[in-house]
């Protein structure tokens, strides 16, 4: 999965506004930027297969240290107690909302991958492999991209220029690499499979810190908390609320 795994992250964003969201695009794709610098520095092995899955040329034949259903596991937890170090003042619920959002990956990877996950160090291998099947594995790319994305604009506003637009363009675009990753020419190497998803991960949190900044949290609709007028018809007056009643 590529452009797909953003929709946690949105989702995220949605129920937990003080996270930033590119910490939450970054906190989606940790495994796999890890994975390009693993492969870069040749500790994790990749080749390119044109035909291994219909859709993803990659054979990603051994990636224990990030994408193991272990390792990913430490990594979300690494993930959390790394974020709480640094935001301590958003408390331990956002860290598990970023912890969660690192192994998010791999339940998603899980989904789309031929077996290549490894449940314990480089062994028994597990994947459901939609990628065998582009129509359903890009309509599940678009569905969980565009819902959380749908989630984050409803639950917040735009306060400039783009606050809306920017997002839907970055959608598109977002949707046109997919596009060119899963139909286009396979990539010419590991290196190069490994510094454009490399590149593609930071570039698209850059995107997220500058396009966040255009919106603010939607104030609670009136009406979703219950008024004091709502409760009470009768005004009580002032002595009566601040003083305790009298016992008999
Ligand atoms: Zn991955």
């Amino acid at each position: 999965m590529f452009i797909g795994h953003y929709g946690p992250s949105f989702a995220a964003k949605a129920v937990r506004q003080r996270i930033p969201l590119w910490v939450l695009f970054l906190a989606v794709q940790l495994l796999d930027v890890f994975w390009s610098i693993f492969v870069l520095l040749g500790i994790e092995k990749v080749r390119i297969a044109p035909g291994i899955t219909a859709v993803n040329p990659l054979d990603l034949y051994y990636m224990p240290y990030t994408h193991g259903l272990f390792t990913a596991m430490l990594w979300s937890i690494l993930a959390a107690v790394a974020y709480h170090a640094f935001r301590k003042q958003d408390g331990w619920l956002s860290a598990g909302f970023v912890g969660a959002a690192v192994y998010s990956h791999w339940i998603l990877d899980f989904v789309v991958h031929r077996p290549d996950l490894p449940l314990y160090n480089d062994r028994l291998k597990v994947g459901l492999g939609l990628w065998n099947y582009p129509v359903l594995a890009s309509a599940l790319e678009v569905v969980f991209l565009f819902g959380g994305m749908y989630l984050y604009l409803r639950t917040t506003k735009p306060v400039a220029r783009g606050g809306s637009s920017g997002f839907l363009v970055l959608g598109m675009v977002m949707l046109a690499v997919q596009a060119i990753v899963f139909f286009g020419p396979p990539p010419s190497s590991d290196r190069a499979a490994a510094m454009t998803a490399l590149f593609s991960y930071c570039l698209f949190a850059a995107i997220a810190f500058w396009l966040e900044q255009k919106r603010t949290p939607k104030a609670l609709r009136p009406g979703s908390i219950p008024q004091p007028a709502q409760v009470s018809v009768a005004k009580p007056d002032a002595s009566s609320r601040a003083l305790p009643r009298p016992l008999p």
